[in-house]
């Protein structure tokens, strides 16, 4: 597998190159960590990002994305013909308060991944490509929940985004103020932000105790390593 993606003058970041990270495993871990990513593309010349879920391949020598929706969905159509795309996913781990307005900042972690899709058509490789999105949301579901039927596959698209080149982009730490601020008696630091999820909610028809995959759930969380 490689061990980066391709660097190129579309995907070099810029402003506070520091910052950016192309290595898989970094990027892999956020696409990972990410529940939802943001896609967008240009249909009829007006752009659109559009919410979607999303699951990465987890493994190949070229950095594959899932995405799946209905055939009839102007995202899925476009993308399915080969249109560049861009899928985002931006986790934002903390608020940072600075002693002045202007150097407040966000703790986060994002991927920019730009690529071409096309519409996965082999019948073994739909099913797979179903069961990452499914496992990506919730592992062990896949296991347990009944899989997709015919007339279901048929209602569903399922497009793979070769991710041709990809950034990632990491802040951590505290705020960093102009020297002549650091005295001011404002109170300056990070207030982190972690996501939780709360206690399952049996659906009312069910009366199954909860499965152990779902009582213990969360996302992996990649702490960024900076060194
Ligand atoms: C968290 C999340 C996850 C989702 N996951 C998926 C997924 O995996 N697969 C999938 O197919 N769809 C998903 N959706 C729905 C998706 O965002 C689109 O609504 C759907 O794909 C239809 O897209 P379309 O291009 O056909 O839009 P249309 O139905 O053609 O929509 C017409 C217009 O409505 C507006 N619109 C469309 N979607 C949204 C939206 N979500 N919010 C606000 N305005 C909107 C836009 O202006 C759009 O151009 C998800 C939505 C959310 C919020």
């Amino acid at each position: 597998m490689n061990s980066y993606y391709n660097k190129t003058r579309r995907s070099t970041v810029r402003r506070r190159a520091g910052r950016g990270r192309y290595d898989r495993a970094t990027i892999d871990a956020i696409l990972d960590e990410g529940l939802v990513g943001h896609l967008g593309l240009v249909s009829d010349g007006q752009p659109f990002v559009i919410p979607m879920l999303y699951a990465r391949r987890p493994d190949g020598e070229v950095p594959v994305i899932y995405l799946h929706g209905s055939p009839l969905s102007r995202v899925l159509r476009t993308l399915a013909s080969s249109v560049p795309a861009c899928l985002t996913v931006t986790l934002v781990d903390g608020l940072v308060l600075a002693r002045s307005a202007f150097h407040h900042s966000v703790n986060y972690r994002s991927v920019v991944a730009l690529g071409q899709a096309a519409i996965v058509a082999d019948p073994q490789e739909k099913l797979a490509a179903l069961d990452t999105i499914v496992e990506r949301m919730v592992p062990g579901r896949t296991a347990d929940a009944r899989g997709p039927s015919e007339q279901e596959l048929a209602a569903t698209e399922v497009v793979a985004l070769e991710v041709r080149e990809a950034s990632a982009k990491v802040r951590t730490g505290p705020p960093v103020d102009a020297s002549e601020d650091y005295p001011l008696e404002v109170w300056a630091g990070e207030l982190p932000i972690t996501t939780t999820y709360g206690d399952p909610l049996p659906d009312s028809r069910c009366s199954l105790p909860v499965p152990d995959y779902v009582s213990a759930y969360r996302r992996a969380h990649a702490a960024p390593d900076l060194a």
